[in-house]
């Protein structure tokens, strides 16, 4: 398999070859056709597997068309920890370079101020640990009604976390409309039933 045969953008297959990458891996190989085409995805994949390149890579080229308005961010990704959050934003700077792409960060520990600004300049890409998230929600700044994509990623470490609840709340914030693509390391119970309520006949992939 190779990475040209997904159905990448031509931007996307660049930045790809020049960060040395030949073939896709077996996430990449299953997900991204998927994802490209609107479907949900439910990955069942370790770190390490290329899961983060298998949603990074077919959001970049979905999002080559249209553009972001100011508070109303287009896809969203979820993830448990601040690291994992910024090692996301470096992934979509990497393969985003030779496209126009407004990569938000919103973790704790950062001044709301610098987020405030980047919300309202309109993001491309929202990445945000799941607190943070609400709290610029609460505080009325962020409008999650224009999200196309929503990225769940890590779902078991969100469960190990505590952080189910808020992952529920920020499923219901956003219209059905969507699509989900979810990840997670295990399957137990609890991510079933979550996966049940918020994918929407997904492929699921498991590598
Ligand atoms: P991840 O599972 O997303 O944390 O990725 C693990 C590592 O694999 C990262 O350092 C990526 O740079 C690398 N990687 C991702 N996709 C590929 C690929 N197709 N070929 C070789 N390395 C890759």
């Amino acid at each position: 398999m190779l990475f040209s045969e997904l159905g990448l953008s031509a931007k996307v297959l660049a930045a790809v070859e020049a960060a040395g990458y030949t073939e896709p891996t077996p996430i990449q190989a299953q997900a991204i056709p998927h994802a490209l085409e609107g479907r949900d995805v439910l990955g069942i994949a370790q770190t390490g597997t290329g899961k983060t390149a298998s949603f990074v890579l077919p959001m970049l080229t979905r999002l080559e068309k249209g553009r972001a308005r100011a508070r109303m961010p287009r896809t969203l990704i979820v993830e448990p920890t601040r690291e994992l959050a910024a090692q996301v934003a470096e992934t979509f700077t990497k393969y985003g370079k030779d496209q126009k792409i407004s990569v938000a960060l919103l973790i704790g520990g950062m001044s709301f101020g610098e987020q405030d600004k980047l919300i309202d300049r309109g993001a491309d890409v929202l990445i945000a640990t799941p607190g943070r998230l609400l709290d610029h929600v609460e505080r009325g700044k962020l409008l999650m009604t224009g999200v196309e994509i929503l990225v769940i990623d890590e779902a078991d470490r969100m469960l190990d976390m505590g952080f189910i609840p808020d992952i529920e709340r920020i499923c219901k914030m956003i219209p059905f409309t969507r699509q989900t693509l979810f990840f997670s390391a295990t399957m137990p119970p609890e991510i079933t039933r979550l996966t049940e309520q918020f994918l929407q006949n997904p492929v699921r992939i498991e590598v």
